[in-house]
C-alpha cells in the first residue's frame, strides 16, 4: 500500500453540480432526453455550459418550479405534466426521458421517483421515464454520470454469458479503439455502459467484468457488484502507465498472458513515449496543484508527476473511494498529499503560499488566479476531451502544457518589451 499522505477538509466549496454531466451524456445517448426539474439558474447553467444548439432540437431542456412552487407542490407537478406531455407529442424519437433532480427540487422534496413510476404506466411501450438527482447540494458535478447510471442498473437484463463491460462515458472513436485492441488481445465480447443507444443496454451478471474507464462512478459499481457482476481493479487508462496496466488488468481478469497484452500494445506505447516528449521538456520540475473537483484528480496526478515528471504541490479530490483507487495510489510517489473534500479558503491559501506552476481547478476559480498570475486548467476539459488510452497520452499532456508555454511567450514578450 502506497504511503501517500491523507487529509480530510470541509467547509465551502466551489465546484459544478451534476446537471453539468447531461452534457456528454447527452451526446453519448441520443435518442434520451435530460428533463432537469428545477429554476432559471438550473436552465441557465446546463444551456451555457452545452451551448445552444441553432440547427438541432436539443435532448435536454428544463420544467421550471417558480418562486410560488417553493410553498407547494401542486404547481410543480402541474408544470412538470405539461412539459413531458409536450415533449412526447413532439418528440417521438425520445426513447429514455431522465428526469433530473436539482437543488430547487430537493428544497420542496418533489418525489421524481413517484413521477417516473406514474409517467411509466402512463406512456408504457412508448419512453422509459428514469430519475436521479444532479443537485449541487452534496455532489460534484462528475457525480451526476453516476446518478444517472445507476438509474439505468435496474433495467438491465440479467445474464451469465462472459464478457467484458467498459463502465463509463467515452468519446465514440475512443471506445472503437479500446474494442479493437481487446479484440486483438483475445476478449472479444466487450459491451459499453452507457451504450450509445438508452434501449441497448447491456445485459450483465456473474460472468460480466466491470472495467471502469472513470473513476468517479462509485455507486454504480456498488450496484453492479450487488447484480453479481466481477469488477477488475486497476489504475484508469490515462497516459501509457496507466492504460497498459488497465488493458493488462483486463487481460488477467480473462486468464490472457501478460506477453499478448504487451505484443499488442508495444507500438503504440513506443510512438506515444515519443510524442509525449515535447510536453514533458516543458513540463518538467514544474509544481502542480489539483483543487478537488471532478475525482479524475488522482490519476492526473498519477500521470503528471510519472510520465511527464511533473512535481505534486497537492492532490485534492472531491471524494476518494480507496477500494477503487488504491491501484493509482500505489502509483503514486510516497509524500504525495492528497486532500479529500474541499475548504476553498484554506485551499486557496494554500495555492498562495506554494506558488505552483499550474493550478488545476473549476472554472470560477480559474479567473481569480489567473489575474493573480497563476497558470490555471479547467478541471472539466478533462471530460469533455478524449484524453483517454495511449494514443491519446501527448494530447491529454498537451492539455497542461498549453498553459505554461503561453505563460513563457507571454512572459518573454514582456521581458522584450522593457
Ligand atoms: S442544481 Fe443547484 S447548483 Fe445546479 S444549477 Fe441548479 S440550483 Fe445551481
Amino acid at each position: 500500500m502506497s504511503k501517500v499522505e491523507f487529509n480530510k477538509e470541509t467547509g465551502p466549496r466551489e465546484v459544478f453540480c451534476g446537471l453539468t454531466s447531461i452534457v456528454w451524456l447527452h451526446r453519448r445517448m441520443p435518442d434520451a432526453f435530460f428533463l432537469v426539474v428545477g429554476s432559471r439558474t438550473c436552465a441557465h447553467l446546463i444551456q451555457s455550459a452545452a451551448g445552444v444548439m441553432i440547427f438541432a432540437e436539443p435532448r435536454f431542456g428544463t420544467a421550471i418550479l417558480e418562486e410560488k412552487d417553493l410553498a407547494g407542490l401542486a404547481d410543480a407537478h402541474e408544470e412538470l405534466d405539461r412539459v413531458v406531455n409536450d415533449l412526447i407529442a413532439r418528440r417521438p424519437e425520445i426513447k429514455t426521458l431522465f428526469l433530473v433532480g436539482s437543488c430547487p427540487s430537493e428544497v420542496i422534496k418533489l418525489d421524481l421517483g413517484t413521477v417516473a413510476e406514474k409517467l411509466n404506466t402512463r406512456f408504457l411501450g412508448q419512453v422509459r421515464f428514469v430519475n436521479y438527482s444532479g443537485s449541487g447540494i452534496e455532489t460534484t458535478f462528475t457525480q451526476g454520470e453516476d446518478g444517472a447510471l445507476k438509474a439505468l442498473v435496474p433495467l438491465m437484463e440479467s445474464s451469465d454469458d462472459e464478457k467484458l463491460l467498459l463502465v463509463g462515458t467515452l468519446a465514440n472513436n475512443v471506445e472503437d479503439r479500446f474494442k479493437k485492441i481487446f479484440n486483438n488481445i483475445g476478449i472479444n465480447n466487450v459491451e459499453s455502459f452507457p451504450p450509445r443507444q438508452s434501449t441497448e443496454l447491456p445485459k450483465i451478471g456473474k460472468n460480466t467484468k466491470v472495467l471502469l474507464t472513470q473513476p468517479y462512478l462509485s455507486d454504480t459499481v456498488r450496484d453492479l457488484e450487488h447484480r453479481g457482476c466481477e469488477i477488475v481493479y486497476a489504475p484508469f487508462p490515462l497516459g501509457v502507465e496507466g492504460s497498459t496496466k488497465w488493458f493488462l488488468a483486463a487481460a488477467d481478469a480473462f486468464k490472457i498472458p501478460e506477453l499478448k497484452v504487451h505484443e499488442v500494445i508495444a507500438p503504440l506505447a513506443n510512438r506515444a513515449r515519443q510524442a509525449l516528449e515535447k510536453h514533458t521538456e516543458i513540463l518538467r520540475g514544474k509544481k502542480l496543484f489539483l483543487l478537488p473537483e471532478s475525482q479524475l484528480e488522482i490519476s492526473l496526478a498519477r500521470f503528471l508527476h510519472n510520465e511527464c515528471e511533473m512535481d505534486l504541490v497537492e492532490v485534492g479530490t472531491p471524494y476518494l473511494n480507496k477500494d477503487l483507487m488504491e491501484e493509482e495510489l500505489n502509483l503514486l510517489p510516497d509524500d504525495t498529499k492528497i486532500v479529500e473534500g474541499q475548504h476553498v479558503e484554506k485551499q486557496l491559501d494554500r495555492v498562495r503560499a506554494s506558488n505552483p506552476d499550474l493550478v488545476v481547478c473549476g472554472m470560477g476559480l480559474a479567473n481569480p488566479l489567473e489575474a493573480e498570475g497563476i497558470s490555471t486548467k479547467w478541471s472539466i476539459e478533462m471530460v469533455f476531451s478524449p484524453i483517454h488510452g495511449i494514443d491519446q497520452a501527448a494530447d491529454l499532456a498537451g492539455l497542461f502544457s498549453r498553459p505554461l508555454k503561453r505563460n513563457q511567450i507571454l512572459t518573454s514578450k514582456t521581458l522584450a518589451t522593457h
